[in-house]
């Protein structure tokens, strides 16, 4: 074994937790483990960042730019890259206007710190309204909801694990994600704390997960009705008085709503009993009760709503803004303060197709194939996708995929190969996270507590791999729109982070900056954040609101005269793959390409206990491998996404019917399929 030449102080930049690491670097390989000298850590990091290391040297990284499609691909140099990027675009816009230009980014994007803004400086720079994002698949709907309730969609209240007596997680698997839009300190552990000292934890979520397993408190419910079980809450609480420390307007319409869907009525519909929705009541009513919806309710096709709701519960039950209820981050409230409105509906941004608003400046994931192939002088013809892999993660990926052959030009910029980069032009390597200096900026608003997360370099990038942001910076200068709109300044920003870790002098100064950024303090949420420094009220009901309420009435309506016979599909999160760009820690992809189906679906489906299904929707179709899996609800089958072998976005038709109107929020969750397996069929009625 090499002994370890370097031993350096980091963090993991794959979710917002930003676990603290520490990293043994020697001759051939770096080690991940948890830095069990952070307090705030608790010693805590996840499988997926602790084997991150072995990713470095991966055979599908890519540390060459390469330039050609398909037989035609070969290694290049940055500047023949760049040049054919130059020669495509520049007459491009000149004839069509920079909205023939769309640009996509991937969430991994938003936790490098200096890619984040070079991606806003390049969207403004290139004044394209066709940017997309790994938002509307995963959560638009909160920073729609939150924009409703707060005036900005950057304020989300965040539950206050370690003071709640309860906390009720909706559609969230914290031990397998730490869960999204809150920085648990020291992740997994924060829920362990709550449970030794007496606390409760409910899970509402329609398969009984690794994180049921662990912290117990399953609430079964039918995929895709949390909508409908949070109005029943409301309705439980809607003669309490809230806080009047609180103002508000529009509740009484909100309540209006939740009045008509008393959880008698919606019993059968989410399959969550009477006494159940009672129990969850009171414990909201307590006033130490947290809550958190994540990704599993966003993606159900009313999520808006849905975040919306949350918000009254929190005011009704006693909880926000309050010590063991829901807390504000103050840097949240102070940008709301700044910046009122800012982020939702841009006037300019509407998209061709749809007319839909953009949502922290993007628009539907869902409508990006018809905005390539609809004709029309603005159709996109050049996109560029940065630090993602939409023919894995958006919907309907035949269709997309049909939209990139016909572009006249597809960049991506990643640190491994993907289904994108195989169909790309141009593809510009990128360094990881353990390659360049960060300061964890996205997850400071997120976070409970008060420290600092930054890292110097801890290896030199590998080959001729660059930083996200110096990559941003040369492609805009070479499309003639230089970030900030000057070509000195982009050159100077695209160079600060490569200064920071490509020479051995660079990173020792990137390790002296981070050490003294993380002895700096940042202000913690704490109780009556939003009411001393907000100096704004609450709204719960606008026209957004009330034309999602008349969505819902409408689908509820639908709901009511379907088959009860049906196959749901629902996605699933991985212990070891996150999003995209890492299929596994060790990008081996057949550890988790399985999905799941219940005991008593495979019976009656004539299944065996594993084996390989075909499961079909419409003219999409994928064969994978499945098997029995305990806490699956029956007629549901449980896919994993964004995996070659087993892809549920394959499956989920893109258009209108998918998205919602005013977030985006693509509906990934409810469909349903037809499986066909050895000897078993069953064709089964599309629901809501
Ligand atoms: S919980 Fe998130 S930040 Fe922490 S190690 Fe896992 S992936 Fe990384």
């Amino acid at each position: 074994m090499s002994s370890i030449d370097i031993q350096e102080r980091t963090f993991c930049r794959i979710c917002e937790a930003a676990c603290p690491l520490v990293a043994d670097v020697t001759a051939d390989r770096v080690r991940l483990r948890p830095d069990a000298e952070d307090p705030a850590g608790h010693g805590y990091a996840c499988a997926k960042g602790t084997r991150f290391g072995a990713l470095l040297r991966h055979p599908e990284r890519l540390t060459t730019p390469q330039v050609g499609r398909g037989t035609q691909r070969r290694d290049a140099t940055w500047d023949e890259a760049l040049r054919v990027i130059r020669d495509q675009v520049r007459p491009q816009i000149r004839q069509y206007g920079a909205h023939s230009v769309g640009i996509y980014f991937g969430n991994p994007a938003a936790f490098n710190s200096f890619a984040a803004p070079a991606m806003l400086a390049l969207q403004k720079s290139l004044g394209s309204r066709n940017m997309y994002s790994a938002g509307s698949q995963d959560c638009n709907n909160k920073f729609t909801g939150a924009w409703i309730v707060y005036g900005s969609p950057v304020v989300h209240p965040l539950p206050d694990v370690e003071r709640c007596d309860h906390l009720i997680l909706f559609g969230s698997n914290p031990l397998l994600s730490q869960s999204s839009f809150v920085h648990l300190d020291g992740g997994a552990t924060a829920l362990d704390r709550l449970v030794d000292r007496g606390g409760t934890i409910t899970i509402v979520d329609p398969v009984a997960t690794d994180s049921v397993r662990r912290w117990g408190g399953h609430v079964p419910i039918r995929p895709g009705r949390d909508a409908w079980l949070l109005l029943s809450l409301l309705e439980r609480l809607r003669d309490r008085e809230p806080d009047p420390a609180l103002p508000h307007a529009g509740l009484a319409q909100l309540l209006d709503l939740a009045g008509r869907w008393p959880a008698e009525r919606t019993a059968e519909l989410t399959g969550v009993a009477v006494a159940t929705v009672d129990e969850l009541a009171e414990k909201i009513a307590s006033g130490r009760c947290a809550l958190h919806m994540s990704v599993g309710v966003n993606q159900g096709g009313f999520g808006t709503l849905s975040y919306v709701c949350l918000q009254a519960l929190m005011l009704l039950g006693g909880g926000l803004d309050a010590a063991g209820g829901n807390l504000f981050h103050p840097l949240a409230v102070q940008m709301a303060k700044r910046l009122p409105g800012g982020g939702y509906g841009d006037r300019h941004q509407r998209s061709r197709i749809g007319g839909y608003p953009g949502v922290m400046g993007t628009l539907p994931g869902g409508i990006l194939a018809d905005e390539i192939l609809t004709p029309g002088s603005e159709r996109i013809r050049t996109l560029i996708c940065v630090a993602g892999d939409p023919l894995s993660t958006m919907a309907d990926a035949g269709r997309l995929q049909d939209a990139f052959e016909r572009l006249d030009l597809l960049v991506t910029v990643d640190i491994f190969a993907s289904r994108t980069t195989e169909l790309s032009d141009v593809v510009l390597p990128a360094t990881t996270w353990l390659e360049r200096f960060d300061v964890a900026t996205t997850a400071s608003t997120f976070q409970l507590g008060d420290t600092v997360r930054a890292s110097g370099a801890v290896v030199a990038p590998a080959a001729d791999a660059r930083n996200d942001a110096r990559i941003l910076a040369d492609l805009s200068i070479a499309i003639g729109r230089p970030l900030f709109g000057n070509r000195l300044l982009a050159q100077l920003y695209g160079s600060v982070p490569e200064q920071l870790a490509r020479s051995a002098a660079g990173r020792a100064v990137g390790r002296r900056l981070a050490a003294g950024l993380r002895r700096l303090r940042l202000p913690a949420p704490a109780p009556g954040t939003w009411r001393g420094g907000a100096r704004r009220g609450l709204t719960f009901w606008n026209d957004v609101v009330a034309a999602e309420a008349q969505r819902f009435e409408e689908a509820s309506q639908q709901i009511a005269t379907h088959a009860a016979d049906e196959l749901v599909l629902l996605g699933r999160r991985r212990r070891l793959g996150h999003n995209s760009w890492l299929h596994g820690a060790d990008r081996e992809r057949t550890h988790e390409d399985v999905a799941w189906i219940a005991p008593e679906t495979a019976e009656r489906l004539a299944l065996e206990a594993a084996g390989s299904v075909q499961l079909r929707r419409g003219s999409q179709a994928i064969r994978c491998r499945y098997e029995v899996h305990e806490g699956v609800p029956p007629d549901t089958i449980v896919v994993p996404h964004g995996m070659r072998g087993a892809n549920i976005n394959a499956l989920i038709p893109a258009g209108a019917d998918a998205i919602e109107p005013f977030s985006g929020m693509h509906r990934m969750n409810g469909w349903t399929v037809q499986i066909v397996g050895d000897g078993a069929a069953s064709r089964v009625s599309s629901g809501h």
